[in-house]
Order: structure tokens, then sequence, then C-alpha cells
């Protein structure tokens, strides 16, 4: 029963692999590759109470407490040094949440992890702190399930400096060259809200110009991508 969105996620864990699973609620995503046989560990972390009862709960119940270790954490303190973590997943949360467990758990990270990440939205958040702290992006995908559209991020530390442009920031660097259906249809429907919301602006008795102006802009950099 796991969702498109998290079975694609667990697509990009490697054989063998010893996970964190940042933010995991029921624990769904480890313990379907742990049942798959995916991973040879795994640490499952979340920060509020009733979540992680649920995650225990569910890895009880699958039998899996020897290879599934859920902990009540913030982030990344959720990991010690002797997991040996090669791969961390955090999905299903805002790029803003996302890059501040990375940020605030820097020091947890040993530059040898994949990361795999899921922002909900704000994915330019996620990709300015991955170029910001030195890592690559190694794969992006778009998926839709449920009238919703998700991205899926996944970077390594780089031995030299990275660098992405505004736009790669911001439609992702692979997305922005691959535009698949999806990818234009995310972003078309971003163009219509944004006009929409020019319009109501430009109706109303005190029209904020700046304001305006900055939104046509926001459309005018959709437009150099889809058009
Ligand atoms: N990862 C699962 C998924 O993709 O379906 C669950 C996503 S759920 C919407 C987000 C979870 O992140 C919540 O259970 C929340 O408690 C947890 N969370 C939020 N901030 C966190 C933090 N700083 N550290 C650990 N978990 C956190």
């Amino acid at each position: 029963h796991l969702s498109k969105r998290l079975e694609t996620v667990s697509e990009h864990v490697e054989p063998g692999s010893r996970l964190a699973d940042i933010g995991s609620d029921h624990a769904y995503l480890p313990i379907h590759l742990a049942k798959n046989k995916q991973i040879s560990y795994g640490v499952v972390g979340e920060v509020a109470k009733g979540p992680i009862a649920n995650a225990i709960n569910e890895i009880t119940k699958e039998n899996l407490l020897d290879l599934l270790h859920p902990r009540l954490a913030d982030g990344l303190a959720a990991i010690k040094n002797d997991d040996r973590i090669d791969t961390i997943t955090i999905a299903g949360m805002g790029g803003i949440l996302i890059s501040r467990i990375l940020e605030q758990g820097k020091e947890k990270l040993t530059g040898r992890e994949r990361l795999i990440l899921q922002p909900n939205v704000g994915e330019d958040v996620v990709r300015t702190w991955l170029m910001q702290h030195q890592y690559r992006i190694k794969t992006e995908q778009i998926l839709e399930e449920d009238h919703h559209i998700y991205e899926i991020i996944t970077a390594v530390k780089s031995q030299q400096p990275v660098h992405y442009t505004a736009q790669q920031l911001k439609f992702g660097p692979y997305l922005l060259q691959e535009k698949s259906p999806v990818f234009i249809a995310k972003w078309l429907e971003e163009r219509r809200q944004l006009q929409r919301v020019v319009m109501n602006m430009k109706r109303a008795v005190h029209e904020d110009r700046l304001k305006i102006q900055k939104i046509e802009q926001q459309i005018e950099e959709i437009n150099e991508v889809v058009n």
C-alpha cells in the first residue's frame, strides 16, 4: 500500500544501504525497504510522539525491530556515529523544513551519504542549500499522484564547488532539460495562479505596482521555460 511517491523515493535507495529516514511518520518507507531486503539497517527518526508511536507499532507488527531502529529525535539528531548511515531520506515536508533539518544537522553529515529529498513545496530552497554546501544533484524526478505533483532530488557531496544558475535552482537542472509533460503541467498551473493574482491586484483600488512587477517577473521566468 505504498504510495507512488514513496515507491519512487524507495527506488533511489541502493541495495544494502544503511538508511536514516527522517520524519518517517508511520515508517512506511523504511518498512517497505526492509521487507524488500533493500536495506541492511535503518534508523527511523521522528520528532513527534504520535508518529513515533505509529512507527513503533508498524515496525513491531512487521517483526522488523531487529532491522529498524525507531528514535524520537529532532532531525539528524536521530543518527549516531556507529549507525554508519550511507543514505538519508527526507520526504513529505516543505523545502524550508528539509533545508533546516540539513542545516541544523550538518555536523552529523560525513559527506559520504546519498541524500534523497522529496520536498512537497519549496524545491528551490532545497537546491540552494545543496549548492551552498557543495552537494551535486545526481538525479531529479517529477511525478503526479492524486492531483499533486512531487519532485524527488538526490544529491551527493562534491569535491569541487557546485554552481547552479538561478533558473536551474528554480526549475531543477535535470527537470529543465527533460521538460516532461508533468513538469510542463506543474509550471503552467503555477503560471495560471500567478496570472490570477496579478489580475486581481490590477483590479484593486490601490494597486501595488512593485508587487505586480515582481509577480510579472515570475511569470516571465516561467514563459522562458514552458514556451
Ligand atoms: N516521510 C513520510 C512521508 O513522506 O510520507 C511522512 C511525512 S509527514 C507529512 C512529515 C513528518 O515529519 C511528520 O510526521 C513530522 O512529525 C515529521 N517531522 C517534522 N519535523 C521534523 C524534524 N525536525 N525531525 C524529525 N521529524 C520531523
